[in-house]
Order: structure tokens, then C-alpha cells, then sequence
């Protein structure tokens, strides 16, 4: 994706233009109508990603809230509970776990307490058990030369100097055969140990249970997680302890004492739900068989740390990333866009006129994904109201996946535990950043830009049916298939939601306005959505639904359907 023109449109704006551009920062409701439209949208989202959802993290009041509202529309449209014990939530298994402030390891006489000497934290995969292992210097972290093998550090605790030039372990699940040869052959060991300084840091040195959002774990797979190398961060004292001589003498390879690890994890539940509904199909037959259409209702929640100045933030992301666009794509930006990154202040200036500094801490994910969740409830809407009679023959199964996030959880626990026989649904539709798109977020955009991935990835025809619906829009989208590429280092069509429905073979096709300098940052707010676009998204998704719906055969699946247990690769 590219960049250039935005930051050259920006450098000419006038600065008022600017300002008035951004729409208002509250939005007064109106009820909703039977219509995608525009000022629906608009109702729906400054609601859905408003501050008081607090950023709704899967785990945390934020996506109760959230999910409170989206259960209180669809029951108000009269769709069909197929959550839990005939709700419209479905409960996915989510834990906070934390490792107790009575967990030490012992070696050579020495006692290391955990949250002083030692840290553990979160990621992916099962930690393995640490103790009695062997410990073995390994050198600075990310240093190729002469790597240590597999043999030489499987099943032990391999300390480690933090990588030249900064950054720290201890994260578990870090080491998890990805990346290199070095990495992959620590993938091995039972634990990677890090020495990150005198002292632990800050964050490092807590005890007890993380705050809401934090040390998360998915325990609704069908397979177990992988087992990974345990990581922690140890202080340098922590680490003579641990090698029998300081870090400065050690060499690598070199063997150091072997430990007693009583290291206690502590686990509580936390609240974590899809919100499932189904609209009936009117035709006696094929009402029995499924078009699925789904977003994903989390976001990541609350920023840590000190707020920031939301307008300066938002102007520098706009600009950092046309540039970073251009960088990435070997493009140099052009002495005037380079002059107009360097003078945001002018046009912060001017919004100071305009308004005073609001500091900010909530990332609102009104793109993401408050713009599918709100154009999937729009949707719905339209279909409820229709006539039962004119009703699509197929029926429709509304999802909003939680832990979208975390790691496609709510969408792998609904596709594992469906509310419908499995092989009864025919396709999935799915929104993830339908709100954006426009010409100042990305050269390519504009009023008619969409991004399709997967559309033809397990069936031509079902890619074919997207292009005959597109063409008979009053404005037909300008499909980007750019990010569909075998190989795609965004590899985009593993990270949402469709993913887990296209690895049991159902045909797929996933719709996204694309990135912006927003993406994942607090200033991801309803002020920047572009309505119009996002609603003509939601009538395009809307009329595939139909045409799938009423299609006389499923969709054809021509294409090779992959292990549902195995890793997506684009
Ligand atoms: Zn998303």
C-alpha cells in the first residue's frame, strides 16, 4: 500500500479545512431504520467505540459493555438466539493467568524471588516445567555467530544477555520455533533466562494478578497449545547465581548449575463471548444450510502508560504514515512531503485554535472493528425487516468474535463448537476496518476503494459472485487484490476472523477498507470514518448475502481445503 499522494494533499490543505473535515467528537443518536445507510452508521459507531467501552478488550468491563450492546440490538431485531442456553452470547473460555508471588527458584543455596530477581510473562503456548534443569550460558540474545543446537540447550534453562542495542525476554512463548536457525534451535530449551539489568524493571517488578486485558490465555482449542521454552527476565545478580560465576566471565556454551524451580501459576477466569444470532431462511429446504456474516467486537483496550495529545498524535500518524509507505516500498518521499511531516506543528497550531489539547488513553478501534461489528448490525437490520416472505431462502448466522486480537479465539471457538451443523454453512462474509479507504489514507483509496482477500481461495465461484454483485452497484468498488497474493508478507488473510471458517473449507470472502496511520493507536475515533464508503460497503456485503442466500447449489468449493488443526500460510 502506498502513501504518496496523502502527505502532498496534506501539505496543501488549508489548515481550516482540516479541521473542519473531522467530524463532530460526539454524535447525538437517532434511531435506527430499516436502510444501510450513512447516518445509521454513524449512530451505531459513536456509541459502539464511544470512550466509556474503554478500548473493549476482551476480559475486561469494556467488552461487557459492548457486548451489551450488540445483544440489546439483535434481540431488538428479533433475530434468533444461538448463544448459550438460548442466549445470544456464547461464552468462550478465557483466563487470566499470573505466576504467584510465592514462586522461587533455588540454585547453589540461593533463593530467587519471583517479581524481585526474576519475572515471568505472557504470549503463546504451554511454558515447559523448568525444574531441575541444567542451566548453560548462551550468550547475547539475537548474536548468530557460533548459535548454540538443539542438543546442546534442549530441556535446559539457557541464560542470556539482552540483545546488543537493548530490548528484553522473558516473555513466554517467545521462543516458539519461529524465526533462524539460532531461534529456532533455542526452541528446544526448557527455558530462555534474560538478564535485563541490576534491578528489574518497573513493569517487571510487580507481583499479583496483571491489571484487566493483561496475561490472557485461550483455553477453548480442540488441540492443546504448544509447548514453549519458559522465558524469563532475571537480574545479573539472578544470573551469577544461576551460571556459579558473574555474566561477564561466562563464555557460551558454558555449563552452570542445575535449579529447583517451585514456580506456582495462578489462573482466574474472565469474561470473553461471542454474541451469535440467526435471521431464518424462508425457503422450507434450504433454510437448513448457512450464510455466515461476522466482525470481530474487541479491541485492545486501554493504553498503559501516560495519555497523549490525541490531535498532535493523529497528524503525525496521518503523515508518518504516507512516508512510511513510501520507505517501505523503496520510495523516497519528496523534499516538500518530507517538509510537510516536519511541519505538523503549523496545522497543530491551528487546531489548537480550534481546541484545546485532549489527552487521550482509550484506543476506540472505531475502524477496528466498530466499523464491521456496526455494518454487520446494520445488515442484519436490513434483513430483519424485511418482509418474512421476502426473506433470503438460505438462512443467515450472525457473528461478533471476541479475542479477534488475541488471536482469532472467538471465531476458532465458534467454528469448533458451532451453533449449526458445521458443513451447513455455505460461506462466510466477513468485515474487519471497513471504515477508512479514503484518499487520505492511502494514495489507492477513494469513495470506491475495497480490499477483497480469500474470495477465490476455496471457491472461483464465490469470487466470481462477489464481482457480478459488485458490478451491479450504483457504484461499483474498485477491488484491490493486492494483499490475496500467495505469500504476502502482510499475510493478511490468516489475521481475521474468516481464517478459522476457510480451514474447515468454507468458501470465504473478506472485505477491508485496509491500514491507515490510525491502526491500533488511540486515534482510531469515530470522527474519522468515512460513512458514506463504509455504508455502501455494508449494502455490497449485504447484496453478496442475498445472492448466496438465494443461490440454487452452495457455492462450488474447486479449490484444495487446508488441515484445520494446521498453520495458515498465506
Ligand atoms: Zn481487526
Amino acid at each position: 500500500m502506498s502513501f504518496t499522494r496523502m502527505l502532498g494533499a496534506l501539505a496543501l490543505f488549508p489548515v481550516a479545512a482540516l479541521a473542519q473535515q473531522a467530524l463532530p467528537l460526539k454524535h447525538t443518536p437517532s434511531p435506527t431504520t430499516a436502510a444501510i445507510t450513512a447516518a445509521d452508521l454513524m449512530t451505531r459507531l459513536y456509541i459502539f467505540a464511544d470512550d466509556s467501552m474503554m478500548g473493549r478488550q476482551t476480559g475486561t468491563p469494556g467488552h461487557l459493555k459492548a457486548t451489551v450492546y450488540i445483544e440489546a440490538q439483535v434481540r431488538r431485531l428479533g433475530l434468533k438466539p444461538a448463544g448459550d442456553n438460548g442466549g445470544f452470547f456464547q461464552n468462550v473460555p478465557v483466563a487470566q493467568r499470573w505466576m504467584d508471588a510465592s514462586s522461587t527458584i533455588t540454585v547453589g543455596g540461593t533463593t530467587l524471588a519471583y517479581g524481585k530477581d526474576f519475572a515471568a510473562g505472557g504470549g503463546r503456548g504451554e511454558p515447559r516445567p523448568i525444574d531441575g534443569a541444567e542451566v548453560i550460558f548462551g550468550g547475547p540474545q539475537g548474536d548468530t555467530a557460533n548459535p548454540l543446537t538443539a542438543e546442546q540447550v534442549r530441556g535446559k534453562l539457557v541464560v542470556m544477555t539482552a540483545p546488543a542495542g537493548g530490548g528484553r525476554g522473558g516473555r513466554f512463548g517467545a521462543f516458539g520455533g519461529r524465526g533462524g536457525g539460532a531461534a529456532a534451535a533455542l526452541a528446544e530449551a526448557a527455558g530462555i533466562a534474560t538478564v535485563v539489568g541490576e534491578q528489574l524493571p518497573p513493569q517487571l517488578a510487580v507481583t499479583g494478578r496483571p491489571r484487566p486485558g493483561q496475561g490472557m490465555t485461550f483455553l477453548g482449542a480442540l488441540t492443546p497449545a504448544p509447548s514453549v521454552a519458559m522465558t524469563l527476565s532475571i537480574t545479573a545478580k539472578a544470573a551469577e547465581a544461576l551460571l556459579g560465576v558473574p555474566v561477564s566471565q561466562a563464555t557460551k556454551g558454558m555449563a552452570g548449575r542445575t535449579i529447583k524451580a517451585a514456580l506456582k501459576m495462578d489462573e482466574a477466569p474472565v469474561p470473553a463471548r461471542n454474541v451469535v444470532g440467526i435471521l431464518q431462511g424462508s425457503d422450507p429446504k434450504l433454510k437448513g444450510e448457512y450464510v455466515a456474516i461476522g466482525a470481530h467486537n474487541d479491541h485492545i483496550g486501554m493504553r498503559a502508560g501516560t495519555p497523549v495529545d490525541h490531535d498532535s498524535l493523529h497528524l503525525y500518524n496521518e503523515a508518518r504514515y504516507a512516508i512510511t509507505g513510501m520507505l517501505s516500498r523503496g520510495q523516497q518521499p519528496s523534499p516538500e512531503q518530507m517538509e510537510a511531516v516536519r511541519n505538523i506543528h503549523i496545522n497543530l497550531d491551528s487546531v489548537r485554535k480550534l481546541r484545546p489539547v485532549r489527552l487521550d488513553s482509550i484506543s476506540n478501534g472505531a475502524d477496528d472493528d466498530g466499523s464491521g461489528t456496526v455494518t454487520v448490525l446494520e445488515i442484519a437490520e436490513r434483513f430483519a425487516k424485511l418482509p418474512k416472505a421476502q426473506r433470503p431462502k438460505r438462512s443467515l448466522l450472525f457473528v461478533w468474535h471476541v479475542g479477534e486480537e488475541n488471536g482469532l479465539w472467538g471465531s476458532q471457538y465458534v467454528t469448533d463448537h458451532p451453533p449449526v451443523p458445521r458443513d451447513s454453512i455455505v460461506a462466510q462474509l466477513n468485515m474487519d476496518m471497513v471504515g477508512r479507504g479514503e484518499k487520505s489514507d492511502l494514495p489507492v483509496g477513494g469513495p470506491d476503494y475495497l480490499q477483497l482477500v480469500g474470495s477465490r481461495r476455496l471457491s472461483t465461484e464465490l469470487g466470481d459472485l462477489m464481482e457480478t454483485v459488485n458490478k451491479a452497484q450504483k457504484m461499483p468498488f474498485r477491488f484491490d487484490y493486492q494483499f490475496d497474493a500467495n505469500g504476502h508478507p502482510e499475510n493478511i488473510y490468516c489475521r481475521s476472523d474468516h481464517y478459522n471458517y476457510a480451514r474447515y473449507g468454507i468458501p470465504v470472502v473478506f472485505a477491508t477498507t485496509g491500514l491507515h496511520g490510525d491502526y491500533h493507536q488511540v486515534t482510531d475515533e469515530p470522527q474519522y470514518i468515512a460513512y458514506d464508503h463504509m455504508a455502501r460497503v455494508g449494502n455490497l456485503m449485504y447484496d453478496m448475502a442475498v445472492r448466496v442466500a438465494d443461490l440454487d447449489h452452495r457455492p462450488l468449493v474447486d479449490k484444495p481445503k487446508p488441515d484445520p488443526k494446521g498453520r495458515c500460510q498465506q
